[in-house]
């Protein structure tokens, strides 16, 4: 008997035992579903679809929400005629397997960390397309962060702010104008719980201000082996204004602001301490959180019986500090009445003035006319700063070296730590299946070390070309589907609906474009000459095709219009069929995307793409990148591994630069982008594309990925800051 045989009679006679045998499945589902384990594990991914592959996808890929519409008597009988018994046994056993092993890398590397575990904070995380409670960048670097520090086996909890409708929803009017959309979270539906404090009782922090008591409860979600504590105001207790204070990212005013901040950073580390979490490292992964440290000096006065400034001193050597923002404005800034309002209460307890506080978020302490900076307080208050690229780097030693007034550019101590991604998540299971076969056994596991990727090298290219024809159609599906739903919703014709169907060409090298609608980041730099461009789409042997997504903050006005003018070209016969505009961009849409184009193109005003990252999941699945030499590319690119856009440097007049760049980036399309994408053997096999495919993975895949990010933090940040050894605060 065939092993698949077995297995189906093996099904069959289990599924006809007993109802115990319904529940234990069902339970087994419910614990896989009860830790985001199961978003980096595609086998895991692909069992809840095969539960039932249409309300997965309308269920927005949540497994809870999926099973809380079974009975267990129901589950088990679609896992018989699935065949999924064993599957889900092995995914279950495999779960409870990483939960109880620690990984060697962390045995050998974060001992001092074991009893003291980094608190990791961060105003928004992106685990999850399922879980809205991020809006971009910031937030899906700090899910990956945390994935990979789950995989290392770092001792780490992470602490963050639980959104109940978290961002919005795009959708474009027929006009092209962008409508966000608000809805309430169902949390019934997540993988969360509140957590509990020693005693049991579900844990609720509370924060005096001038103006009244702040509530919040505090929930618990589990991302593999990483804690990750989620503060939330919609309690009894709260006024309803307060209630409201965490429904949504960025969203309010400047009091919200402070008072979401107060929350995340007071209320953090007060949970942390109910929990009986002490921890050695406080990670602040930008300006939000950092309120954290006045919070930390207070305990630390209260306990240790210490003075402030000693307190204070104490403090910052155990803090990291992360900055992401290489626009000055871009920081968050709050005026006295606020500070006095919110922080007042401790500040009494710390036994300091208005002043002495007002100045640790000021360049100038005395300045009465500076307003409170939070990554003032929080370069201030730590002892490791860090930025997220080389050129970053050099950007923000700049920009905050009035700080340091005696000392040279060189020696301002802001370092880089170069931000990767989480490799499993962004990585499609086809191109997880090839790296399987030709990878050393181990590899996902090692997936920060060089060598393990040079054996991409060995993979024949004609099959990695198959592989990423594959995704590039899936992505295509994927586009229409979305597509022809837009068109649906906006009232267009049946016509149009049915010729959205087939938009786009499989053959056609694809290009996307998906990132937010900032005004920096140029959405219309490659439409600066349309007629130059619609050549390019049009060619009767090489044509292109474009693809976007993107969603615009809802007070950026024109960052709206931008889009507006790019979805309105979707209706230009000249560019008819060879531009799409995909709404409502999120982890999903990013996935599709960068695991099936052939080309990813970022063209920033340089240099303030502080390091993006999105580029960095195209070059796992065989995309190549076409960028500004800016944020990570400025150090990634060598010449074989992708495409350049521009040399590297700008003009003081935008609209010069903006020229020069749309000019380089026609003509790095025309004479190398093009011609090597259609340059074909005997064979239909692009030669040298592949090869660039190949230079791209090995030559980057292990360097961004967030196993060496965090490699690097634990290393040079984590462990030297927890062990209270002044560390490298140079450069690392
Ligand atoms: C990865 C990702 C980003 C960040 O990418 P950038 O290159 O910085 O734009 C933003 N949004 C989503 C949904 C992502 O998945």
């Amino acid at each position: 008997m065939s092993r698949v045989e077995s297995e189906v009679s093996w099904d069959r006679h289990e599924s006809t035992v007993s109802s115990i045998g319904a529940e234990a499945l069902y339970d087994k589902c419910l614990a896989l579903a009860n830790n985001l384990w199961w978003t980096w594990h595609p086998d895991v991914i692909n069992l809840f679809r095969d539960l039932d592959p249409i309300r997965w996808r309308q269920l927005d890929h949540n497994p809870i929400a999926l099973l809380r519409e079974f009975t267990p008597e129901r589950l088990a009988s679609r896992a018989a005629e699935m065949v999924l018994f064993s599957r889900i046994n092995h995914a279950f056993r495999r779960l409870k397997g990483y939960m109880s092993s620690v990984p060697p890398w962390s045995s050998t590397h974060t001992g001092v960390l074991g009893a003291r575990p980094v608190a990791y904070f961060s105003a928004e995380f992106g685990i999850h397309e399922s879980i809205p409670i991020y809006s971009g960048g910031l937030g899906v670097l700090s899910g990956d962060h945390i994935k990979s520090a789950s995989g290392l086996g770092v001792p780490l909890v992470a602490i963050g702010l639980f959104y109940d409708q978290g961002y919005f929803k795009q959708h474009l009017d027929a006009s092209g104008y962008q409508n966000e959309e608000y809805l309430d979270t169902k949390v019934a539906n997540l993988p969360m719980n509140p957590a509990l404090t020693q005693t049991g009782e579900p844990l609720t922090v509370s924060i005096t201000t001038r103006a009244g008591t702040l509530l919040a409860k505090v929930w618990l979600m589990q991302v593999g082996r990483v804690k990750l504590y989620l503060l939330d105001c919609n309690v009894q207790g709260n006024s309803p204004q307060d209630r409201e204070l965490t429904a949504r990212l960025y969203g309010g005013d400047e009091r919200t602001r402070i008072r979401q901040e107060l929350v995340l950073g007071v209320g953090g580390v007060r949970a942390l301490h109910a929990l009986g979490i002490t921890p050695g490292v406080l990670h602040l992964n930008e300006g939000h959180s950092a309120f954290a440290t006045l919070e930390a000096i207070r305990q630390r006065m209260q306990e240790d019986g210490l003075p402030f400034d000693d307190a204070l001193r104490e403090t910052a050597q155990h803090t990291v500090f992360t900055t992401h923002t290489p626009v000055p404005a871009g920081h968050d800034r709050f005026n006295s009445g606020l500070v006095e309002e919110h922080l007042g209460p401790l500040r009494d307890e710390l036994g300091i003035s208005h002043e002495q506080l007002l100045g640790l978020g000021r360049v100038e302490p005395q300045n009465e006319s500076e307003l409170f900076c939070m990554t003032v307080l929080a370069l201030k208050l730590s002892r490791h700063a860090n930025a997220v690229s080389s050129l970053h780097g050099q950007v923000s030693r700049r920009m905050w070296a009035h700080l340091w007034p005696w000392r040279v550019e060189e020696e301002i101590p802001i370092g880089h730590i170069t931000n990767g991604v989480h490799t499993p998540s962004w990585l499609a299971w086809q191109m997880m299946q090839l790296y399987d076969r030709h990878l050393p056994a181990g590899w996902s596991e090692r997936l920060g070390e060089a060598e393990v990727w040079q054996h991409v090298e060995e993979i024949d290219p004609g099959e990695l070309w198959e592989t990423h024809n594959t995704l590039k159609s899936l992505l295509l599906s994927f586009v229409r589907r979305r597509v022809s739903r837009q068109c649906r919703r906006r009232g267009e014709s049946d016509d149009v609906v049915e010729s959205a169907r087939n938009v786009l060409d499989q053959n056609v090298l694809t290009i996307g474009f998906a990132r937010r609608f900032a005004t920096y980041k140029r959405a219309d730099l490659i439409f600066r000459d349309t007629d130059r461009l619609a050549r390019l789409l049009n060619h009767p042997e090489r044509p292109i095709q474009l693809v976007f997504a993107g969603k615009a903050h809802p007070k950026d006005e024109p960052g709206k219009q931008l889009i507006k003018r790019i979805a309105n070209l979707q209706s230009d016969p000249r560019f008819h069929n060879r531009l799409v505009f995909v709404e409502d961009y999120d982890i999903n849409v990013c996935r599709h995307l960068v695991q099936g184009v052939d080309v990813w193109m970022n063209n920033p005003r340089r240099p303030l793409e502080a390091s993006g990252t999105s580029g960095q999941k195209v070059v796992l699945n065989g995309g190549l990148n076409l960028s500004i030499l800016d944020g990570w590319w400025a150090e990634a690119y060598d010449g074989r591994n992708g495409f350049a856009i521009g040399r590297g440097t700008s003009h003081v007049s935008d609209d010069i630069t903006d020229n020069r760049d749309a000019h380089s980036l026609y003509e790095t399309l025309e004479q190398q982008v093009i011609p090597t994408f259609y340059d074909r053997d005997v064979d239909g096999l692009p030669r040298k594309w592949v090869q660039m495919m190949m230079n791209s993975i090995t030559s980057l895949a292990w360097r961004f990925s967030a196993h060496r990010m965090v490699m690097d933090y634990t290393l040079t940040a984590y462990v030297p800051s927890a062990g209270g050894l002044s560390c490298d605060m140079s450069v690392r």
